[in-house]
């Protein structure tokens, strides 16, 4: 069978660093396998769901390159909700039940308070035909359970958790549907995973009680469950699970000149044994993805070592990757002279602007402005005039060292700082390079 994964966003709001790590796995996780990934949205929470949001979901993961083969939308799929509903009824496996919210929380109270868990008494499962003929007459409309069958452990194998156990009497029956005719998540996604053949579900581990709800559903409906592995969560570098995460998302990032291969470099092997490196070729990430390497503790995510990584992968960009955004006339070797120095590719325009000028004659001395005119004057071209003007300097000065070299780079670039000058000089030009000398000289 060939594998194949989803990712399965509800579309209440944008993705953020959570989701995109959960759709970088199975988009990972599929390639390695040669199998597929798709795109469910999970959008049957109608009052809660949003077209921008679905459009914002497939806009992020194009910009993260991770490209579904196929996406289907559970609005579109009620039938085939209703068709499994209707087995699992003539099956006996879900029942209705009767109980206002305000009861079930009683009945949690109530059992809480003498110390017990809070599962639900499958007391709607213990009514008569006529008690329910009753609650009917009464107009009151029932939400729906899945009956779990006590007499079947549930276990699996966790791709990440290992095996996994859990007994179904200490699980309370699921609502399913609710008394107005709509889906919860549970009963669907199910469907969903066996009729789009979902071979592996990967997911945060927030789900792993539902899976094994949903393993029940799995078999009362005959289908063979998929194979599941449930990751640690992300929480942020304080160890919390904080605010600032769950508002950080693709936008954010783009915004601030976070590359997208930054950010999939780094969740692809957060929470791994693996070392994060600025990788952005995709099929290194790909073949080197592996759920063996998952480790059970929280991933922690920290925005300066995106940023760290997004320096390393900018100063490797090849210029082609970078050229749409770079000033005008900023061409491949100018690119390559400038990106040791970016932390974002946007600030290459800062730096064009010191190649391009103008840029102010510094504030010095007359023994600086003495030994700047002298570089004027021996300033020569060639192939690499910087090595040349630093020797022709060195010989006539004795001047070595930060005395030989920064004064130039002060008069050239404006800057006490900045991109290696061998590089830089030639992209300034002769003719401007010894303006700036003269400059500097005069000034
Ligand atoms: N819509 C669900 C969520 O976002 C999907 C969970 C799943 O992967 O099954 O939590």
């Amino acid at each position: 069978m060939t594998v194949t994964t989803r990712f399965a966003p509800s579309p209440t709001g944008r993705l953020h660093v959570g989701n995109i790590r959960t759709a970088l796995h199975n988009w990972l996780l599929a390639r390695k396998a040669g199998g597929r990934f798709f795109l469910r949205i999970d959008d049957t929470d109608a009052a809660r769901s949003e077209e921008r949001f679905v459009e914002a979901i497939r806009e992020d993961l194009a910009w993260l390159g991770l490209e579904p083969q196929g996406e289907e939308r559970q609005s579109a799929r009620l039938a085939l909700y209703e068709a499994a509903f209707e087995r699992l009824k003539a099956a006996g496996r879900v029942y209705p039940a009767y109980e206002t919210a305000q009861e079930l929380d009683l009945k949690r109270k109530i059992a809480l308070g003498r110390g017990l868990p809070p599962i639900y008494d499958r007391a709607a499962l213990a009514l008569s035909e006529a008690e329910r003929a009753e609650k009917e007459a009464q107009g009151i409309a029932p939400h729906w359970r899945f009956r779990l069958d006590h007499a079947e452990p549930i276990e699996w194998t966790d791709g990440i958790r290992g095996p996994q156990h859990f007994d179904p009497a200490q699980l309370s029956d699921p609502v399913v549907r609710r008394a107005d005719g709509s889906w919860l998540y549970m009963l669907p996604s199910a469907v969903d995973d066996m009729d789009m053949g979902v071979t592996d579900v990967l997911r945060g581990e927030d789900h792993v009680s539902n899976t094994a709800l949903q393993i029940q559903m799995f078999t009362a409906l005959d289908a063979t469950p998929p194979r599941f592995a449930h990751e640690a969560l992300l929480v942020g570098s304080e160890g919390k699970l904080s605010k600032r995460l769950g508002s950080l998302g693709a936008e954010a990032f783009r915004e601030e000149g976070i590359e997208p291969e930054a950010l999939v470099a780094l969740l692809a092997r957060l929470g791994t044994s693996q070392p994060v490196e600025p990788i952005a070729d995709r099929a290194e990430l790909v073949e080197t993805f592996d759920l063996a390497t998952f480790g059970r503790a929280p991933a922690r995510f920290d925005e300066a070592e995106l940023a760290r990584l997004n320096a390393a992968i900018v100063h490797r960009m090849p210029f082609e990757r970078a050229q749409e955004r770079l000033p005008e006339g900023m061409d491949a070797a100018a690119w390559e002279a400038i990106r040791p120095n970016l932390e974002r590719v946007s600030d290459a325009a800062e730096w064009w602007q010191v190649v391009t000028g103008p840029v102010e004659a510094p504030v010095l001395d007359a023994e600086t402005r003495a030994y700047l005119g002298e570089a004027a004057r021996l300033l020569a071209w060639g192939d690499d005039p910087w090595t040349a003007l630093a020797g022709a300097l060195k010989a006539a000065t004795g001047r070595k060292g930060k005395a030989l070299f920064h004064p130039l780079r002060l008069a050239l670039t404006g800057r006490e700082s900045g991109p290696d000058m061998h590089a830089l000089l030639p992209l300034i030009g002769e003719a401007e390079a010894r303006r700036r000398l003269e400059a500097a000289a005069t000034a």
